[in-house]
């Protein structure tokens, strides 16, 4: 066992660590944690401090820590056969039968599913094949994605692209020709406040048509969003705003990628966030709920009338040259299959549907009428608080004051850990979908007590 102090200094000497200030921790100037634990909704670090993970590692772990099921799930499946590739049709009893469970959840147009890594590399694949749709169709000029700003979709080249935050553009030359980014559906930032939700909708709607145009919609190949804005705010869509949105692209025929890495398998109270919107998309993104995190594993699930295109691409230019050798990695398939059969045993997306709005109450009726809180918002086990100077005119605060950073921090030392949204002075949720109405309440006291701090 290492000694604490020799572990801090192997992490500032050897370990680049993804979406952190480097210089800052490096020199050991910021606050970092080791976790040795989880249980439940709770995770222990190196200290024996135990808090509570409102935000379910990166909105990830949605059965909970220390589930021993999948745990044997993967042990198991290590002791039999750890690896074997899924090229030139060969597959695994596990990632075969996890194909028919996704399959057997998601929307009945759906045909197949590719299995990934993460959530980049699937939206990743997810260009590439809409690329290959398109030329297979004969159709060369209709390549361009349009994603929105605040909409996240990872952080490789194309993915990174398709996210509209400015920190995973600045400086890394990004975004790449063909990705474009259209209006976010932020009802609260709205430039005219007159607006009601659904002419914000219907105006969203226009600037993506307008965008068409301008493109010329022989160039335009698909639109990407999330269900629910999650990394860019956590932001449910205004009303009849995916209604508005479809319309514009059926008109066009430009294809529809639901990116469901947050909302898949359960988060907002229904199994998939397109059927709880309305939506149909040709492709689905799939990553996190897929395996609670246990091992990675994503997927792009594509439609039937997409998959008749790419087998019809085949029969003209032999096998599709797409492929990573840990696609369907026996270890994520098998974790995922005792994942899923773990949401359905202990009805996790019930109980989305039923603590999400005993959360989303509590939560406005403590914080909503704060002078310095402009917003309380959420859908299903997803929520979010944002904070402002002042909320009627919307006023932001300065942001290098670090408001919503010093709430977290705040929570954190009252044990919860919520996420301060890279993009705003806002507080995100996202616990463990098993999480009860006796745990949500220590996460809302802890955020009235914090807010108080900081802002009273
Ligand atoms: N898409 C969405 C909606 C996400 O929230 C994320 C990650 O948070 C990604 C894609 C990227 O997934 P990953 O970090 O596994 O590459």
């Amino acid at each position: 066992m290492l000694t604490n102090d020799q572990l801090a200094q192997w992490d500032r000497e050897n370990f680049f660590h993804p979406s952190t200030h480097l210089g800052q921790h490096a020199r050991g100037e910021t606050p970092s944690r080791v976790i040795t634990g989880g249980e439940g909704i709770y995770i222990t670090d190196r200290d024996g401090q135990r808090m509570l993970d409102a935000f379910a590692g990166l909105y990830c772990v949605n059965v909970g820590y220390g589930r021993q099921e999948i745990a044997e799930a993967i042990a198991e499946q290590a002791r039999e056969l750890a690896y074997y590739h899924a090229y030139v049709g060969h597959g695994t009893e596990a990632s075969i039968t996890l194909s028919k469970m996704v399959l057997d959840r998601a929307p009945a147009h759906m045909s197949k599913v590719y299995f990934g890594l993460g959530g980049s590399d699937a939206n990743e694949t997810n260009v590439k094949l809409v690329w290959y749709y398109n030329n297979i169709l004969g159709r060369p000029e209709k390549k361009k994605i349009i994603s929105r700003w605040r909409g996240y979709h990872g952080s490789g080249l194309v993915t990174g692209s398709l996210t509209g935050l400015e920190l995973f553009h600045k400086k890394f030359d990004l975004p790449l020709a063909q990705i474009l980014h259209t209006e976010a559906p932020y009802y609260l930032r709205r430039k005219d406040s007159a607006m009601t939700e659904q002419e914000f909708s219907a105006d969203c709607a226009a600037k993506l048509e307008e965008m068409i145009l301008a493109e010329g919609p022989d160039t335009v190949a698909a639109f990407i969003g999330e269900p629910i804005l999650g990394t860019g705010g956590i932001v449910p869509p205004p009303e009849g705003y995916w209604a508005a949105i479809q319309t514009v692209l059926k008109k066009y025929d430009i294809l529809l990628i639901a990116d469901e890495v947050v909302t898949g398998f359960g988060r907002l109270g229904s199994m998939m966030g397109s059927t709880h919107y309305g939506i149909e998309p040709d492709i689905i993104t799939i990553a996190k709920g897929l395996t609670s995190a246990y091992a990675p594993l994503s997927g792009s699930i594509i439609a039937d009338r997409m998959w008749k295109v790419l087998e019809q691409g085949t029969d003209e230019n032999g096998p599709i040259g797409h492929g990573w050798t840990y696609s369907a990695h026996p270890i994520g398939a098998a974790a995922g299959i005792a994942n899923l059969k773990l949401v359905d045993k202990l009805g996790l997306v019930g109980n989305a549907a039923k603590t999400g709005p005993y959360f989303l109450n509590a939560l406005t009726s403590a914080l909503a009428d704060h002078p310095k809180v402009a917003e309380v918002r959420g859908e299903g086990l997803l929520a979010a608080v944002e904070l402002a100077e002042s909320g009627n005119p919307l006023t932001l605060f300065d942001p290098a004051a670090k408001k919503g950073a010093s709430v977290v921090a705040a929570m954190a030392r009252r044990g919860v850990i919520a996420r301060a949204m890279p993009q705003g002075d806002i507080i995100g949720f996202a616990p463990p979908l098993c999480i009860t109405e006796a745990e949500v309440d220590v996460v809302v006291d802890a955020t009235v007590e914090a807010v108080k701090e900081v802002l009273d």
